[in-house]
């Protein structure tokens, strides 16, 4: 059974580390400040996909769920789940080769999400798709797109990098792929040629194990947000440094947004979307030390869980006050 954070907290101090027995993920932990939650980063398809995580939302108080997904099952979500979902999309890249019909056909791509009410465009560029589609983030085939973004109000969300340690194993052809530095090129000259285009940098901006470097790109580029999903990486590096941690998020308080990068799966139970909602809510609102209740396999063995306990005001800045202000989102309540 799942201990109450108090009681957590005062086991904590007493033994410095609690081993609770298995979790229950359909018992949310207790809130330390009621307010709503925008989780700023899933992904979702049809309707009868996104139920079991529309399911374990409502669970944990999640108020208003961004999905990147298409135009079409955008309008299947809000017949479906009305009020519950903004969304993402990404961009086509089918005619990448003919640069004129690339340009023209995603801007007005973009046009119609905005109509559509869409707030956020979707930038999977991870070294992968860099090596495979050879495309960059600051290539000039996106200059287009990413001013008529700035022009509409459009936001970007960009995963740039993966794990550092993915660079010695995944990545490790250097040719290929580059280091993990290398990344950081296409996301800077991005920031810096589109100064009225906000991007929030996924995953911490890819470097959750860096946060001097994280620090050094928000001071750089005013036009940069985070978002603290990929709950296994960030837990992680969370976890390995929680002071750090902690006195980053309520320094950049006003840049992070909230979000879980769950996908949806057909078959996948409530349980599994819950245990990240458990996780972040245990991360950012109590301060409780606990073993990790899922397996992280760039982390064998046993994953300890460290909860920072963000103040009050940093909380509401992260879990719905940055989305709103920053993506346009209203809130029924
Ligand atoms: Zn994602």
């Amino acid at each position: 059974m799942l201990a109450t954070t108090r009681n957590r907290r005062s086991r904590t101090i007493a033994s410095r580390k609690s081993r609770p027995a298995p979790v229950d993920f359909n018992q949310p932990p207790p809130r330390k400040v009621i307010c709503p939650i925008i989780d700023a980063h899933t992904h979702v398809g049809s309707p009868a996909e996104a139920a079991k995580l529309v399911e374990s939302a409502r669970l944990y108080d999640i108020e208003r769920i961004l999905g990147i997904t298409s135009l079409n099952n955008s309008i299947a979500l809000d017949a479906e789940f009305p009020g519950c979902f903004d969304y993402a999309l990404s961009l086509d890249y089918r005619h990448k080769d003919e640069p004129q019909k690339f340009q023209r056909d995603n801007v007005r791509l973009i046009e119609t999400a905005a109509r559509r009410d869409f707030k956020v465009v979707k930038f999977w560029y991870k070294p992968t798709f860099n090596a495979d589609q050879q495309m960059k983030l600051d290539d000039a085939r996106l200059t287009a797109v990413f001013d008529r973004m700035g022009e509409l109000g459009l936001t970007g969300l960009t995963h740039i990098a993966d794990p550092d340690c993915w660079f010695d194993t995944a990545y490790g052809d250097v040719e290929r792929f580059g280091t993990k530095a290398d990344q950081y090129a296409q996301l800077e000259n991005m920031l810096e040629r589109h100064p009225n285009t906000n991007m929030i940098g996924a995953h911490m901006a890819g470097h959750p194990e860096d946060l001097e470097h994280l620090s050094q790109l928000l001071e750089t580029y005013p036009n940069l947000y985070l978002d603290n999903s990929a709950t296994k990486w960030v837990s992680r590096e969370v976890s390995l440094n929680p002071e750090g941690a902690r006195e980053f998020f309520i320094r950049y308080a006003d840049r992070i947004l909230f979000g879980t990068d769950l996908v949806v799966r057909g078959g996948w139970p409530v349980e599994m979307y819950s245990s990240r909602y458990w996780i972040h809510r245990v991360m950012w609102e109590s301060s409780t030390v606990c073993d990790l209740p899922i397996d992280d396999p760039d982390n064998p063995g046993k994953p300890t869980l460290v909860g920072i306990d963000l103040p009050e005001d940093a909380l509401r800045k992260l879990y719905y006050q940055n989305a709103v202000r920053l993506l346009g989102i209203i809130l029924d309540t």
